[in-house]
């Protein structure tokens, strides 16, 4: 394919450079010629001039016409000219010597002058030069020479510029070939294959984005592969758990109690939890997340008063210090109520009866600031970089029999990434945590 194409380039290129290369040698072969003709006749005009003043000044020393013809033929001779001056009353010839230079060819080099005799008469003195076949030759053999030249020079241009195009056309079409290799073995699976750069024009940034896309894709290979791995595990024990009772108790090994009962109940709704994490993650990939205007204060009020009951049920306090203005930030009002509702939903479940979770929110330069703080079991410095990651549980949080998946903060990280916001955490272990979200204020219209 690209051989045709770098064929079709050298072509093109070629016909264009000989098209040009044509016209430009036919241009100025024509305008060498008509250069070279208007010299040889000002060069014979001077000449015959000289002769004109020559022969003036003859007729001025001599004055009379009879013993002047002697010498204007041996000036004739010298200038290789033909003389003729004619009286203007009898018109009669009087050559310098004999007939030459006439035909056409001659006709712009001769020259005809006005001329005052010694008695007063008028006479015109016309010098006709000796166009001899040497001549003619000589100025033809010139011509072809220079012509011979002009061909040189545009044989010569046509091999250069097909030798530009053969190199143009490679330089072009490598790139190309690399790309489509490239994105061959990209199609193929291997996801580790790049293209090299050179240069800055269209083609290095066509291989940039090439590139970036493969980076991308083996990023989402990558986190395809771990999430699959890492749901295996997670599902793996609440099911590996439920199995070996059920199996037990088939067995009359272990009682149908209902405290093994609850147990496998408690699984099972691990399990349940397990999925809903899953379908949240699932909606994280939907293609776009909507861009509208949304007041943050209205949101966490409405979780808060959701989540109000389980917060008085654990026997905690939870306070809402809900700014008096709207804090509106352009997003996706339901990822952004799931993201907050993860924090909150993971205070009030972290933290034991008697404490409390306080949340706040405020503009902070150019970003709406939420703070979730709690007075819960707090987290290990050793685990804060992890805890955004899927399926992240801190040995704490594990040990509390609280529950969970460790997909929650993950989902709220994608979704504040989502909204070009950042999330951080300060936490200390048996004091507690504070969670602040940041996102960028919209202002309204
Ligand atoms: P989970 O479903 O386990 O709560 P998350 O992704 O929401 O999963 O949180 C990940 C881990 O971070 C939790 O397992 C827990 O160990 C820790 N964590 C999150 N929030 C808090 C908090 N407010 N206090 C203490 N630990 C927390």
């Amino acid at each position: 394919m690209f051989a045709r194409l770098s064929h079709k380039f050298i072509v093109a290129m070629t016909l264009v450079s000989a098209l040009t290369i044509s016209l430009a040698s036919f241009l100025i072969d024509r305008a060498m010629d008509r250069q070279f003709v208007s010299f040889v006749e000002e060069a014979q005009q001077q000449a015959n001039m000289q002769v004109v003043d020559a022969v003036r000044e003859l007729y001025r020393l001599r004055g009379e016409r009879a013993n002047i013809e002697e010498q204007l033929r041996l000036l004739g001779t010298a200038g290789n000219v033909e003389i003729v001056v004619n009286p203007s009353e009898d018109h009669h010839p009087m050559m310098g010597r004999g007939m030459m230079g006439r035909g056409s060819m001659g006709m712009a080099r001769r020259t005809t002058s006005e001329l005052i005799m010694a008695d007063g008469t008028a006479a015109t003195v016309e010098v006709i030069p000796d166009i001899s076949l040497e001549q003619a030759d000589r100025e033809a053999s010139f011509r072809k020479a220079v012509n011979g030249s002009i061909v040189v020079a545009a044989l010569l241009s046509l091999a250069g510029a097909l030798l530009i195009s053969v190199l143009f056309s490679w330089r072009l079409t490598k790139p190309l070939q690399d790309l489509t290799h490239m994105v061959r073995r990209v199609g193929q699976g291997d996801l580790t294959e790049r293209v090299e750069l050179t240069g800055n024009d269209e083609l290095t940034y066509l291989g940039q984005e090439f590139n970036q896309m493969a980076t991308n894709l083996e990023r989402h290979e990558k986190l395809r592969v771990k999430l699959t791995n890492d749901m295996a595990h997670e599902l793996r024990t609440p099911v590996t758990t439920i199995q070996a009772y059920l199996e037990a108790m088939g067995d009359g090994v272990v009682e149908a109690s209902g405290e093994n009962l609850a147990l496998i109940v408690g699984e099972a709704q691990r399990l349940g939890e397990l999925l809903e994490g899953l379908q949240e993650l699932a909606k994280l990939e939907k293609p776009r997340m909507e861009h509208k205007s949304v007041d943050v204060t209205e949101v966490i009020g409405v979780l808060v008063r959701s989540l109000r009951i389980l917060a008085e049920d654990k026997g905690l306090t939870l306070r809402w210090d809900h700014p008096e203005v709207p804090l509106n930030i352009l997003g996706d009002r339901d990822m952004l109520a799931t993201a907050l509702r993860n924090v909150i939903f993971n205070a009030i479940k972290y933290t034991s009866a008697g404490g409390f979770v306080v949340i706040s929110a405020g503009i902070k330069g150019s970003q709406v600031k939420i703070d979730i703080g709690d007075s819960g079991v707090g987290i290990e410095s050793e685990d804060l970089p992890f805890i955004f990651e899927r399926f992240y549980r801190t040995d704490r949080s594990r040990s509390r029999e609280t529950g969970g998946t460790g997909i929650g903060l993950a989902v709220t990280a994608e979704v504040v990434k989502g909204h070009d916001g950042k999330i951080e955490v300060q936490s200390q272990p048996d004091v507690g945590s504070t969670f602040t979200i940041y996102l960028p204020l919209h202002m309204a219209p």
